[in-house]
């Protein structure tokens, strides 16, 4: 994997904020109102390829690493942009990447770098297991030389604009395992080619997520769509979700770096009591506040992305990066409202947009909550506390 010197990740910044300037803000208030899919957007991320970039140059991408594709989503983030429309393309093949066979990454890489395959849906919440993950009950039964799969999913995001769903399904039953943790397997399933028997429903939400039910019903998902080894799904998943939690905390960052830039323009201009609002410190000290938890959010997502590239676990710093960067965000998200005063509230401004927008990261892809847990028990040896 290249690593990038820090002219080419300047480099690599100023031509993501070119890409962005065609989007402005007009257009992600339409999107958002009309509750549409981005596909302008999208397309030209592809065409320029900044979703393929950590996909091996083998392979069709980039070959580059998650500093890169976290200053692409910060970038994306930080011009007004909602990056969560298509960041699952650029991480999701990481399961292929890291666990699947030569096969598959031959089958599936070069098409998901092209874009001719979209593999940005990543099936894993259910409405009755939620955070606690194991307990899911989509089953997966090997029957010949294919697995039928049964069972429903919730907030699948990108499901209606995908072709391929990465699925977490139960293929031997939680009782019947040593440990809770065994027993799931991860699966490429063709969405396309089973659309018969799968039901997606979206789900109407306060932000533009393109967020759905699934429902699977006897979906054939063929032998060779299993990634790596039968039982093992839980652990190829936990590598991904440290790649997810980097990136996510590079899309929080650029968030909150857009509420500041726009809380500094706001309060320098705006005139009331004969002086720039700026001038109180009542409105000044939120901003300069949020602005250090942001620099310190990024010093952690910068750790986080280069023991990521490094091949070191990064699981610890992956996720506090997450929740430094969505908490010193929506500090900035409130800091930016009040600086805004009434005008925080009115669409014409994109406040209110990216307040609602920046809200996600607290809650998915892992509550905060349960990051301090895991922080607690498997960073400070406290003890396990469910
Ligand atoms: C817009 C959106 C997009 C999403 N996209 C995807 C996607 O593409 N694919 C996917 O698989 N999932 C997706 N998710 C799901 C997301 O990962 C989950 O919502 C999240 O993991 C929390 O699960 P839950 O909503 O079931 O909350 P629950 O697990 O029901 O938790 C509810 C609350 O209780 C708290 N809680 C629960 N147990 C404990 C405990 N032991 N200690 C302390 N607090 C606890 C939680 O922190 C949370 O605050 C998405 C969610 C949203 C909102």
């Amino acid at each position: 994997m290249a690593v990038s010197t820090k002219v080419e990740l300047d480099l690599i910044r100023s031509s993501v904020r070119a890409l962005c300037e065609r989007f402005p803000e007009t257009y992600w208030k339409e999107t958002d109102e009309k509750h549409a899919y981005p596909e302008e957007f999208i397309k030209a991320l592809t065409e320029e390829g900044w979703l393929s970039v950590l996909i091996p140059e083998e392979y069709g991408g980039a070959g580059l690493g998650m500093v890169e594709a976290g200053a692409i989503l910060e970038e994306i983030n930080r011009s007004g942009g909602n990056a969560g429309a298509g960041h699952a393309q650029m991480y999701t093949m990481g399961a292929v990447l890291r666990h699947g066979n030569e096969e598959q990454k031959q089958r599936f890489l070069p098409k998901i770098a092209s874009g001719e395959l979209r593999l940005q849906a990543f099936g894993i919440t259910e409405p009755t297991a939620g955070s606690d993950t194991t307990s899911i009950t989509t089953t997966a039964e090997l029957r010949g030389d294919r697995y039928i799969v049964n069972g429903q999913k919730i907030w699948t995001s990108r499901a209606e604009y995908s072709d391929l769903m990465l699925l977490l399904a139960r293929t031997t039953s939680k009782d019947k395992v040593a440990k809770k943790t065994d027993g799931l397997s991860l699966f490429i399933l063709d969405m396309k080619d089973q659309k018969d028997n799968i039901t997606i429903r979206p789900i109407d939400t306060m932000i533009n997520h393109a967020t759905t039910e699934v429902f699977l019903e006897n979906v054939e998902i063929p032998v060779e769509n299993l990634i790596g080894e039968e039982g093992k799904g839980f652990r190829y998943v936990l590598s991904g979700m440290n790649a997810e939690r980097v990136l996510i905390a590079s899309e929080s960052i650029g968030d909150g770096m857009y509420f500041i830039d726009k809380s500094v323009n706001y309060a320098n201009e705006r005139i009331v009591f004969n002086r720039p609002i700026g001038q109180n410190q009542g409105v000044q000290f939120p901003i300069s506040k949020a602005y250090m938890d942001i620099e310190a959010a990024k010093l952690m997502r910068d750790k986080a992305a280069e023991m990521f590239d490094a091949g070191e676990n990064c699981g610890a710093e992956a996720n506090m990066a997450k929740y430094l960067a969505s908490e010193a965000t929506w500090k900035a998200a409130n800091a930016a409202m009040d600086t805004y005063g009434g005008y925080g509230f009115a669409t014409e401004y994109n406040i209110e947009r990216k307040f609602r927008e920046a809200r996600l990261f607290i809650v998915a892809p892992i509550t905060n909550n349960l990051v301090v847990s895991f922080v607690g028990q498997h960073v400070l040896g406290l003890p396990r506390s469910f």
